[in-house]
């Protein structure tokens, strides 16, 4: 399903935050990536869905090689793979319901089917009362249940998540892992970065470890393995 061979970036300021990365990813894995701050987790993460290119080697994401994919074609890849922000990134002069239609409108599905689906996918992560409500009149944990339903309306393989509990509070954050969690039940691959020791200990599963750019430890059921 996701495939890394050979990865390197090295940003224009000299910095190499990935240096030979290889890594396998099944389809339906739950995966977290951890690591000390500027370890590099961020560029493994965004290089997934291409926010950064990688400088070489092939990131392979159900058969498309994002390395070699045309800027033009990188919507396309988009709305196969589910992004989730720690700071959520919702659009705030939009309702709820639009926040998360908006997904469905952009690759022109019909009304009535993204009625249906925004929903429904709004019912999964316990929100559809508030599908009238803005963003900013929301609490932070439901803010980032809409930026997860915004992340999954369009049915993708693949979720990736970007410290999603790091503005959250402890209560909220295990919310936040329980709807992970059922996503994940449900089929969809899930890869997070995370500093959260409490939840990795705790929802077991595997953990990638990156350290200086490269993989430091590749553990099914890992643990944190850091002091915080
Ligand atoms: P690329 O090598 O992918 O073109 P750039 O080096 O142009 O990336 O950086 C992209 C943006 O990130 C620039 O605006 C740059 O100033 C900014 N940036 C530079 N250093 C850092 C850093 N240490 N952490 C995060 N962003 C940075
Ligand atoms: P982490 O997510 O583990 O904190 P990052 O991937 O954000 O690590 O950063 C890894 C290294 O790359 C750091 O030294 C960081 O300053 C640098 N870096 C990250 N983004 C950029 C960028 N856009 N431009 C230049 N350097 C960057």
């Amino acid at each position: 399903m996701i495939d890394m061979q050979d990865v390197y970036k090295t940003y224009s300021n000299g910095i190499t935050a990935a240096n030979g990365i290889n890594v396998h990813i099944d389809a339906g894995e739950f995966l977290y990536v951890v690591g000390p701050s500027g370890a590099g987790k961020s560029t493994f993460i965004k290089m997934m869905y291409r926010e950064v290119k990688p400088s070489k080697g092939s990131i392979i994401i159900n058969g498309v090689n994002l390395a070699k994919l045309k800027d033009s074609k990188v919507p396309l890849l988009r709305r196969n793979i589910g992004v989730v922000f720690q700071d959520f990134k919702l659009l705030n002069t939009l309702s709820v319901y639009e926040n998360v239609a908006f997904a469905m409108e952009v690759i022109e599905e019909s009304p009535q089917y993204i009625k249906k689906r925004v929903l429904e996918t709004l019912e999964l992560v316990g929100l559809k009362h508030k599908a009238r409500a803005l963003p900013t009149e929301l609490s932070g944990g439901e803010q980032q249940r809409v930026a997860i339903a915004r992340s999954i309306v369009n049915a993708p393989k693949v979720v990736i998540a970007d410290e999603p509990t790091g503005n959250l509070d402890p209560d909220t954050s295990w919310e936040i892992m329980n709807i992970f969690e059922e996503i994940n039940l449900r089929g969809t691959t899930i890869v997070m970065a995370t500093h959260n020791k409490e939840i990795v200990n705790t929802i077991k599963h595997r953990v990638i470890a990156i350290e200086n750019g490269r993989i430091a430890r590749d553990e099914v059921k890992g643990d944190y393995g850091y002091e915080s």
